[in-house]
């Protein structure tokens, strides 16, 4: 990502950036967090919707519980403490997607506080504490383009009025952009194992607002901290972090100061441009919602909802790295989503060697997907088809050749491992006679290597192998050529 700014690295090692991330998610109900309106995304506009999503006089919010589950089941996937008693706020600001006027949010006493996220950082994990995680409504979308007109109109579709989200807001603990990306990549990942929301980016399931500050390195105060907002990847936010920062040490440095406002990054030129001077909470006239009673998750219903839990990400890669003695680099690949990782160990546990499927999703299928630019998801084998191939192999029924050559044909036709070997299965030659027959050849044709063998050099055995399965035409079954190879060297 190429920046307009470039600083020395003495200058910019002078400095320490700090970090804090504001991040909505929305909540995967079937409907709002206050009516009875569907949630969903793609609807034609302005359909889902009444009078209490539009905030009509008179209308009453009444909570949906399924969202309360799905809030406190985040709240406790990302180790936060649940207050058995929250409070509904109204957070007052005019934007002409919000007919309300308000938002239904969560102020001074939200659901749960003190969480926090493990990461992955050149120094070994660190800890990045969660200040909060609220519930609050999402508001309308205004269009400005995609119409004949967008010129000079925008449209407002207020079919996301009432969506329940929720925000969960980092401490100012995160230090790099490397880091605000492991925080927000491990995050996903756990909401997404929690399945209280699908996380997509492009439609806005997942939003993330970044706060960033330098300080001098060694000083104890902050800085005045840019907030950056409209960003729609991780590694936007990554390059916008890295900009800002560098903007910003920029600054300081020519005697200026950086001023608290927000500001928005533009993906197409790279930078951040400023959008409007930072509002104040006490801008939004915050008060409690009287239309709401206090949320109350007795410590009994809190524990149903920790029943829910599933096994997390990382605790699931530490079991499976134990269980099934493959490597860390092995675990973070097969656990990359929940669903795959049930895949797996389900093919695992049938399979002969659960080892050797995680080597085939490593090696085979990994740099297949890779070739052809398409996600684990979409791969044309699957993980049954996957467990089969690893049988065949350890029985010795396939050499590697052959597996990596049926591989090709089910990505070339897409078709899965099973049918693929049903259809191509290859004559493998089992008859010890033959075998042993091209053994004798082989034998005859190399009386040095022979010589060495029986010196005591059995590592040679390896060589009559290869030589007999070329004669082969890597046809001979190898666990049966392999025996009888030093059956015959020994004898
Ligand atoms: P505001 O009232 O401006 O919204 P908050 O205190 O609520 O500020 O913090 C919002 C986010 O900004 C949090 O994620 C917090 O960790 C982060 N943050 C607060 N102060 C700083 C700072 N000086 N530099 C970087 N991030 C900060
Ligand atoms: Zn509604
Ligand atoms: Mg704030």
């Amino acid at each position: 990502m190429s920046t307009a700014l470039s600083l020395s690295p003495e200058i910019l090692a002078k400095y320490e950036p700090v970090i804090g991330l504001e991040v909505h998610v929305q909540l995967l109900t079937e409907t709002k967090a206050f009516c009875g309106c569907l949630n969903r995304f793609g609807s034609a506009p302005n359909t889902n919707i009444c009078p209490v999503c539009l905030g009509l006089p008179g209308a009453l919010p009444v909570l949906n519980e399924r969202a309360v589950e799905f809030a406190t089941l985040a709240a406790m996937a990302l180790n936060c403490r649940i207050n058995e008693r929250s409070i509904f706020a109204r957070k007052n600001y005019f934007y002409p997607d919000l007919p309300k006027g308000y938002q239904i949010s969560q102020y001074d006493k939200p659901l749960a506080e003190h969480g926090w996220i493990e990461v992955p950082t050149p120094n070994g994990p660190k800890r990045i504490g969660i200040t909060r995680l609220h519930m609050e409504e999402d508001a309308g979308k205004s269009l400005h383009d995609g119409f004949p007109d967008s010129a000079t109109r925008t449209y407002v579709d207020v079919n996301r009025c009432g969506t329940p989200l929720i925000e969960i807001v980092s401490e100012p603990d995160i230090r790099t952009p490397d880091e605000a990306y492991e925080y927000l990549t491990r995050l996903k990942e756990i909401l997404l194992y929690t399945a209280v929301s699908d996380c997509n980016m492009e439609e806005g399931s997942l939003r993330c607002d970044a706060n960033v500050s330098v300080r001098p390195r060694g000083q104890e105060k902050f800085g005045t901290k840019a907030e950056v907002k409209n960003v729609n990847s991780f590694r936007f936010i990554r390059a916008a972090l890295e900009y800002e920062i560098e903007r910003q040490i920029e600054v300081i440095e020519s005697g200026g100061r950086v001023v608290q406002e927000t500001r928005l990054w533009n993906a197409n030129e790279g930078r951040t441009y400023s959008m409007r001077s930072k509002e104040q909470a006490h801008d939004y006239r915050y008060f409690p919602e009287p239309d709401l009673p206090p949320l109350i998750v007795t410590a009994e219903r809190q524990a149903e909802i920790r029943a829910q839990l599933p096994e997390l990400p990382e605790a699931r890669r530490a079991r499976m790295i134990a269980q099934y003695e493959i490597t860390e680099q092995d675990a973070a690949t097969l656990t990359a989503t929940r669903e795959f990782a049930d895949q797996f160990e389900a093919a695992a546990k049938a399979a002969k060697s659960p080892k050797r499927v995680a080597n085939l999703v490593q090696s085979e299928l990994t740099s297949r997907l890779k070739a052809k630019g398409l996600e684990l998801e979409q791969s044309p084998i699957s993980m049954k088809g996957i467990a089969l191939a690893a049988d065949l192999a350890e029985e010795g029924k396939l050499s590697s050749k052959q597996l990596k050559q049926l591989f090709d044909i089910a990505f070339e036709t897409g078709e899965d491992f099973p049918v693929v070997y049903e259809r191509e299965k290859p004559q493998q030659i089992s008859d010890a006679g033959a075998i042993e027959k091209m053994i004798d050849e082989v034998i005859a044709a190399n009386p040095k290597q022979v010589e060495q063998y029986r010196g005591g050099k059995k590592t040679v055995a390896a060589f009559f192998v290869g030589q007999v399965m070329k004669l082969s035409k890597g046809q001979a079954n190898p666990a049966l050529l392999n025996e009888l190879v030093v059956k015959k060297l020994d004898a």
